[in-house]
């Protein structure tokens, strides 16, 4: 899986195994499931402006070859296979098999370093299936290796498309075979995210590329010290050689640790506010508020300001600050500015991020008197 900034949702993979092996009925597989694809635009990944690659360590990768400016949209892909994080390996596989020629072979062709799950019961069922079929011995260990390659490989190449925002609700993943090239880095120079609203991953350059650059995204949350950034990445079997895992830094692992515990904060009192319907007074608005400023001066200290976790904070900052009015009407409109600018560079302007900066932004702009 690939995981993106602060509230993408992420999901370890221990959860997904239990989660799926206590099912018991399969589901309807749900390969591009419901997809209007009419109105969502096209799909392109801008090859005019990037090659693949083999690298030394981690298999193929996607390399610049040209200029790439700071914003520019690089990769705008639908998924080839779309699963809910509670699908388990036959449903998965069922849903490559039911794929067109092409999209199957796409599919197979991605890398699958991702570890098979310890629970197999999933066999059993398997095996329960072949026998009511008739299915000899050869072709049912030949479907069991194909189910765990399908599955390994969508454990290595997935992403998150819509996350988990409840203990009731289920994350969506999906397997991107263009965007699934990129490699990671814990200091990325690429952003993903998917957009529900055009039904499509984006990946955006996080700043100007150079030609000859590899392109790298982040599939954690980089707000962790390195221990705990190796020890999440550990699911898909590699060491990461990034600048900021190859020379780990006592005060950037401590500035990264505390930017994980500020956001924790502020989503927690940001909850409380929620449930307060309104009874928030102007010191609890201003505790947040210099909460939101800390982690700003923290993520512009640690080299984080050019990543899409500036404009989540900035929009939260925006709000607090445009709520509590008086002398904070200033910061607001600022804090606005900075998260629109920072939603158009990192997922585009037909995002809901961006629409949600935007109209927080005209929100912030003074009303003219009458
Ligand atoms: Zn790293």
């Amino acid at each position: 899986m690939k995981y993106c900034y602060i509230y993408t949702g992420y999901m370890p993979l221990g959860r997904h195994y239990r989660r799926a092996m206590t099912r018991t009925q399969p589901v309807q597989a749900t390969a591009e499931a419901d997809r209007p694809a009419a109105s969502m635009g096209t799909s392109y990944a801008r090859r005019d402006l990037y090659e693949e690659r083999q690298t030394v360590e981690a298999g193929v990768g996607a390399f610049a070859t040209a200029a790439i400016p700071s914003g520019t949209r690089i990769f705008c892909e639908e998924s080839l296979v779309m699963m809910t994080e509670d699908a388990t390996q036959i449903e998965l596989y069922r849903a490559v098999a039911s794929l067109e020629e092409g999209s199957r072979a796409a599919y197979w062709s991605l890398a699958a370093s991702a570890k098979p799950g310890k629970d197999v019961s999933w066999i059993d069922a398997l095996r329960q299936c072949c026998e009511r079929d008739g299915e000899s011995a050869d072709s049912f260990n030949a479907l069991v290796e194909a189910c765990e390659r399908a599955w390994s490989i969508f454990e290595t190449n997935r992403f998150t498309c819509k996350a988990s925002t409840s203990p009731t609700s289920l994350t969506t993943l999906g397997v991107f075979p263009a965007a699934a090239r990129l490699n990671h880095s814990c200091a990325p120079n690429v952003f993903h995210r998917y957009n529900p609203l055009i039904q499509r991953l984006t990946v955006h350059a996080l700043r100007d590329i150079a030609p000859g650059e590899e392109l790298l995204t982040s599939y954690i949350d980089i707000c962790h010290p390195t221990p705990a950034r190796r020890s999440l990445l550990r699911h898909w079997g590699f060491k990461c050689n990034c600048t900021a895992c190859t020379n780990p830094d006592v005060e950037s692992d401590a500035r990264r640790k505390k930017l994980g515990e500020l956001f924790l904060r502020i989503t927690n009192r940001e909850r409380k506010r929620a449930r307060s319907a309104g009874g928030w007074g102007p010191k609890d608005y201003e505790a947040s508020i210099k909460l939101a400023m800390r982690t700003i001066r923290l993520l512009q200290k640690e080299g984080m300001a050019e990543t899409d976790t500036l404009g989540v904070i900035c929009l939260i900052g925006a709000q607090l600050a445009s709520l509590a009015g008086g002398k904070w009407e200033e910061q607001a409109g600022e804090w606005a500015r900075t998260a629109v600018a920072v939603d158009r560079k990192c997922v585009g302007e037909d995002s809901m991020e961006y629409l949600r900066a935007a109209e927080v932004l005209e929100a912030t702009r003074p009303r003219p008197r009458l």
